[in-house]
């Protein structure tokens, strides 16, 4: 029996304790949450400094109207998280997930370009099979096929898509990498010639697509690219590190090893390591300054925005990230994680692509690497590949649709940063006899 509407019809188990990479269920199970959830969970379960840190500011001051008040581990969240102005971003705004950060930045984009004079940008341009959050303008401005189908004819016109960076699906074969570059951004060039370049306010991507088709990365050159695409007709670039960002893919910011800077940055999940719920948008300079020289604020505000709970837990992560080294050890971790996949998973029949960066990869499946064909959508690969690592001890993230929505299988793993070398192996093995057993069941 539940009174809580849970995600799917099924009543998932109840998970009552975390400790480091487990969480414990009520019916006695220990499972190595392998993904941080959605790459959430960052320092992995029950750190006792976040949770002391928690109590203390609830304790002290759980709740101040950023209208009328700030509050300290707002402040020092922020500073920790721009002290050094990180590719020219210099203010943080925060709020409470990664769909309200991605609706804030598209609002904080249309309101820049109110206050320099230019109303008539009034557009985005995403990309298909990526995802920015499920809010009604998120969802809008997304290109997750999936998750927007029920929701198509609600969904504001004001966002366009274009194709993703994805050189396994998408890649032709006589196509070099430079020949299918081009051919992304002649298509990117023609669709703000179609909207009218003046009329975009932004380009809004991740930089490692997370969930949707699983941590995939660009080409080197696509997003430097892009970028100057965005300077040539004067749209922001607005990149979503809700999934890859804090961390996860090796740096601080997944922006870091593409060699450009955003306008706008959206953090959340790897942000607060799931410790509360917070999301946030760094700023860049010259949009903190159109705002200070126009009409002074931000006109977005939200009750909950900057959370003093919510930001001094998040504040702890990130000290201990920065005090631990941890983004070192996803680096070393992550090549230990990439070598264990390549090794069990590298001439696997069933399994077309190995992918990913840092301590975020994906693995996906096909019938057969020749010809990349996917699995029939009704067998349900994904799920069973969840069913069965569960059995195994072993929570990951699959996920179906990887291609178009309907079509194709992945599977992601994204362990804690606090994960060992004998974590990663124990993950990599569990991880292929749950791979296994499940494609003996299609
Ligand atoms: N953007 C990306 C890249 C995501 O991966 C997600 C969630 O998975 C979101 C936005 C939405 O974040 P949330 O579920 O916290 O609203």
């Amino acid at each position: 029996m539940t009174r809580v509407l849970h995600r799917s019809g099924a009543i998932p188990p109840v998970a009552v304790r975390g400790e480091g990479i487990y969480l414990h269920t009520d019916d006695g199970r220990s499972i190595i949450d392998a993904s941080g959830g959605a790459a959430v969970a960052c320092l992995g379960h029950g750190n006792r400094r976040v949770a002391d840190a928690v109590g203390q500011q609830a304790a002290a001051m759980a709740y101040a109207h950023t209208g009328t008040f700030s509050n300290q581990p707002a402040e020092d969240l922020a500073e920790i998280l721009l002290h050094d102005e990180p590719g020219g971003l210099t203010r943080a705004w925060f709020c409470s997930s990664g769909s309200e950060g991605n609706e804030a930045a598209i609002k904080l984009a249309r309101q820049y370009f109110l206050e320099i004079g230019q109303p008539q940008r009034t557009r985005t341009i995403a990309r298909r099979q990526s995802y920015h959050g499920t809010t009604l303008g998120a969802l809008a401005a997304g290109g997750n096929m999936m998750r927007r189908a029920n929701y198509e004819p609600i969904l504001s016109q004001a966002h366009s898509l274009v194709s993703p960076c994805f050189a396994y699906r998408f890649k032709q074969e006589d196509e070099t990498d430079a020949q299918y570059l081009d051919r992304l951004i002649e298509e990117l060039d023609v669709e703000f010639q179609r909207l009218g370049p003046d009329t975009v306010m932004a380009f809004l991507a991740e930089p490692v697509v997370g969930a949707t088709t699983g941590c995939v990365t660009a080409l080197p050159g696509y997003f430097q690219r892009v970028r100057a695409i965005c300077d040539r007709y004067g749209a922001l670039l607005i990149l979503d590190e809700v999934m890859c960002g804090m961390g996860r893919t090796g740096t601080m910011h997944a922006w870091e090893q593409e060699a450009v800077f955003p306008d706008i940055q959206v953090i959340a999940k790897g942000l607060g390591g799931g410790y509360q719920p917070i999301g946030g948008i760094l700023i860049a300079g010259r949009i903190v300054h159109a705002l200070a020289d126009g009409s002074g604020g931000f006109l977005h505000g939200q009750t909950y925005q900057a959370h003093p709970v919510a930001c001094a837990a998040a504040l702890e992560v990130q000290r201990i990230i920065r005090e631990d080294h941890l983004v070192e050890n996803v680096q070393a971790m992550g090549r230990r994680l990439e070598s264990g996949l390549q090794e069990r998973f590298g001439n696997h029949r069933h399994i077309g692509d190995i992918r990913g960066r840092g301590l975020f990869w994906a693995l996906e499946f096909v019938t057969d690497r020749g010809s990349k064909q996917v699995f029939d959508p009704t067998l349900k690969l994904n799920e069973r590949i969840k069913a069965a690592g569960l059995t195994r001890g072993l929570a990951t993230y699959p996920m179906g649709g990887t291609i178009d929505g309907k079509r194709g299988d992945h599977v992601i793993v994204a362990p804690p940063y606090i994960a060992t070398a004998a974590d990663i192996d124990t993950i990599v093995e569990r991880l292929g006899d749950a791979v296994e057993a499940a494609l003996k069941g299609v």
